[in-house]
C-alpha cells in the first residue's frame, strides 16, 4: 500500500471512530493548530523566507494572522454554527420537529498552494476541523521548505491519524486522487482544477476549486488617484505579485494612464525604496521556471516603470508595462508575478465590455467616486467578488464567503462559509404516529375532495402566514366586539 493510500486508510478509520463528532474534541484540535500558529512561528517564518523571500512580519501579516483570526472565530462561535437550525414548518407538519443539522462529511482532502503555503492550506483546515472532518494535507511541493516544516511540525499538534500531512509531488498528489474522499478541496491553477474535478468525478466527491485568473481594475477618472494608485500598488506587488487575487491588470482612459504611472512611481520608491532588490519587504519569485515565464510575458511590451531582473537571486522588480493592446501575450494568461499592464480603454462602458468578453475573474475592483459606477460594474458583470476603492482586503472579511466564479473556481469559503462548505446540511423532520387522520388526504382513492384538502394543506402555506391572519382575525374580532360594546350602544 502506498504512502498516500496508507495515510487515507488511517485518517478514514480515525474518522469511523467517530471522535470528531464531540465539539469539544474539535475545539481541542483548533486549540492546538492555534498554539501551534503561535508557538513555531519562528519556523514558518523562516520557511516562507527561504521559499518566497518574505520578511518574518510579512508573514505574520500575510499568512499567519488570518488563519489565527479564522481560528478565534470558529472556537467562539462553533456550538452556533453546529447547532440544529430549525425551519419553518407547514400546516402539514405543525406538531412536528423540522430542522437543519449540520454533520461531518467525512474525509477531505485538502490540495494546498505556493504563493501563501501556509495561509490557502490551514484556513481550509480549519473549517474542516471545526465541522468535524478528518482532513489529509497535502501542501505544494512548490514551496519546499513549507511543506516540509508543515509535514515534521503539524502532526506534533494535530491528531495524527485524522489529520495527516502528506508531502509529495505531482505524482503523490495523483495516488492521493485515486482515493474515494468525501470532499477534495483544491487551491491552484485552474488546469489541475480539471484533473482534481475529473478524478473526484469517479467517485462523485464533491469539490471546491479555488482557482485563480486576470482580476481586473478598472480606475475612472473621477477617483483620487494618489490614494487609487497606493492601495493598486500595495495589492500589486505585494508577494511580488504572487497573489490570486491581486490586480492582474488595469483599465482606464489615456488620459489617466499618465498619472497612474507617476503615482505608482512614488508609491514603489515609498514601499521598496530605490532598490527593491534589497529591502526586506519585497521578495522572491518562487522559481526559476515562474521567473522565465514571466520575463516571457515582460517582451516586447513598454517598459513604464522597473523591468530589472536578477534571474540568480529569482528577482523582478516593480514594474509596470503601458499602451498594452488587450489581444497581446501578456493579456492572454494570469500573470502572477511583479508585472502590471495598463491597457486604454475608451471609458466605463468599454472597460465593461472588456471584461465581460473575458473569463469571469475572481475579483473586480473598481476606483471611483461614484456610486453609480460602481453599480453599473457591479451590475453588468460577473466576478468571484467585487471590490470598490481597495485592493485585496475582502478576504480578510470573514463573513464574505472567498471565491471564483466560472473558470475562477467554484464553491467558497472562510468563517462560518468554510464550516458549510464542509458539512452536510441533513435535512430531519421528526413526526409522531397521532394525528393519523389529517394523512387520509394522501390516502388512496384519490377522490376530488381530497384533492382540495391537500392544494389547502400543501401549496406552501406558512406557518407565518397562518399565524398571520390568526392575528388579523383577532384583531378583527376585537375591534368589531369594541364597536359593538361601547361605541355603537352609545
Ligand atoms: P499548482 O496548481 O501547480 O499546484 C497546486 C497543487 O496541485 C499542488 O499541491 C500540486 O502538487 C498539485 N498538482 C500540480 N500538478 C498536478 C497534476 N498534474 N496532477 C495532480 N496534482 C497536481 O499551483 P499553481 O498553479 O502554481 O498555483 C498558482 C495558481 O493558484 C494561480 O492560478 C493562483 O491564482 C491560484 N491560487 C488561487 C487561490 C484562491 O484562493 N483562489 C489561492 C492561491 C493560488
Amino acid at each position: 500500500m502506498s504512502r498516500e493510500e496508507l495515510a487515507f486508510q488511517r485518517a478514514r478509520k480515525a474518522f469511523r471512530s467517530g471522535r470528531t463528532r464531540p465539539l469539544e474534541f474539535r475545539r481541542q484540535q483548533l486549540k492546538n493548530l492555534l498554539r501551534f500558529m503561535t508557538e513555531r512561528k519562528k519556523e514558518i517564518a523562516d520557511a516562507v523566507k527561504k521559499d518566497l523571500g518574505k520578511s518574518e512580519r510579512g508573514t505574520e501579516l500575510f499568512e499567519t494572522l488570518g488563519c489565527e483570526g479564522e481560528l478565534h472565530l470558529a472556537l467562539e462561535h462553533l456550538s452556533e454554527w453546529a447547532a440544529p437550525r430549525p425551519v419553518e414548518r407547514t400546516l402539514l407538519t405543525l406538531s412536528d420537529q423540522a430542522y437543519v443539522r449540520p454533520e461531518p462529511l467525512g474525509l477531505v482532502l485538502i490540495i494546498g498552494a505556493w504563493n501563501y503555503p501556509w495561509a490557502v492550506t490551514l484556513q481550509p483546515l480549519v473549517g474542516a476541523i471545526a465541522a468535524g472532518n478528518a482532513a489529509v494535507i497535502k501542501p505544494s511541493e512548490v514551496s519546499s521548505h513549507s511543506a516540509k516544516a508543515m509535514a515534521e511540525l503539524l502532526p506534533q499538534y494535530l491528531d495524527q491519524d485524522l489529520f495527516p500531512v502528506v508531502p509529495g509531488g505531482v505524482g503523490e498528489t495523483q495516488e492521493l486522487l485515486r482515493q474515494r474522499w468525501d470532499h477534495i478541496f483544491y487551491t491552484g491553477s485552474s488546469s489541475v482544477g480539471r484533473l482534481v474535478m475529473e478524478a473526484a468525478a469517479a467517485h462523485l466527491t464533491p469539490v471546491t476549486l479555488e482557482l485563480g485568473g486576470k482580476s481586473p481594475c478598472y480606475v475612472h477618472p473621477d477617483c483620487d488617484l494618489s490614494v487609487a494608485c497606493r492601495r493598486i500598488t500595495w495589492g500589486k506587488f505585494v508577494n511580488c505579485g504572487q497573489t490570486c487575487i491581486a490586480p492582474d491588470y488595469v483599465l482606464c482612459e489615456p488620459s489617466v494612464q499618465s498619472r497612474v504611472v507617476d503615482e505608482m512611481r512614488k508609491c514603489i520608491k515609498e514601499f521598496y525604496t530605490e532598490n527593491p532588490q534589497s529591502f526586506e519587504d519585497y521578495g522572491r519569485i518562487i522559481n526559476q521556471r515562474h521567473f522565465q515565464r514571466i520575463v516571457g510575458l515582460m517582451e516586447g511590451g513598454t517598459v513604464a516603470l522597473g523591468g530589472d531582473c536578477d534571474e540568480k537571486d529569482r528577482y523582478i522588480g516593480p514594474t509596470v508595462l503601458k499602451d498594452v493592446s488587450g489581444d497581446s501575450t501578456i493579456m492572454k494568461e494570469e500573470i502572477f508575478g511583479p508585472v502590471l499592464p495598463i491597457v486604454p480603454v475608451s471609458g466605463l462602458d468599454e472597460a465593461v465590455q472588456f471584461i465581460t468578453e473575458r473569463e469571469k475573474p475572481l475579483v473586480i475592483y473598481v476606483f471611483t467616486q461614484d456610486k453609480k459606477v460602481i453599480q453599473k460594474m457591479i451590475s453588468e458583470t460577473s466576478s468571484g467578488a467585487l471590490l470598490a476603492n481597495d485592493c485585496l482586503v475582502h478576504f480578510t472579511v470573514s463573513a464574505l464567503p472567498f471565491g471564483g466564479v466560472g473558470h475562477s473556481g467554484m464553491g467558497c469559503y472562510k468563517g462560518k462559509h468554510t464550516f458549510e462548505r464542509l458539512s452536510h446540511m441533513r435535512s430531519c423532520l421528526i413526526k409522531s404516529l397521532h394525528l393519523e387522520p389529517v394523512n387520509g388526504v394522501r390516502y388512496p382513492p384519490h377522490t376530488l375532495r381530497k384533492v382540495g384538502w391537500a392544494r389547502l394543506l400543501l401549496l406552501q402555506v406558512s406557518l407565518r402566514r397562518v399565524r398571520r391572519l390568526t392575528m388579523l382575525g383577532l384583531m378583527a374580532g376585537l375591534a368589531a366586539f369594541v364597536l359593538r360594546r361601547f361605541l355603537l350602544r352609545s
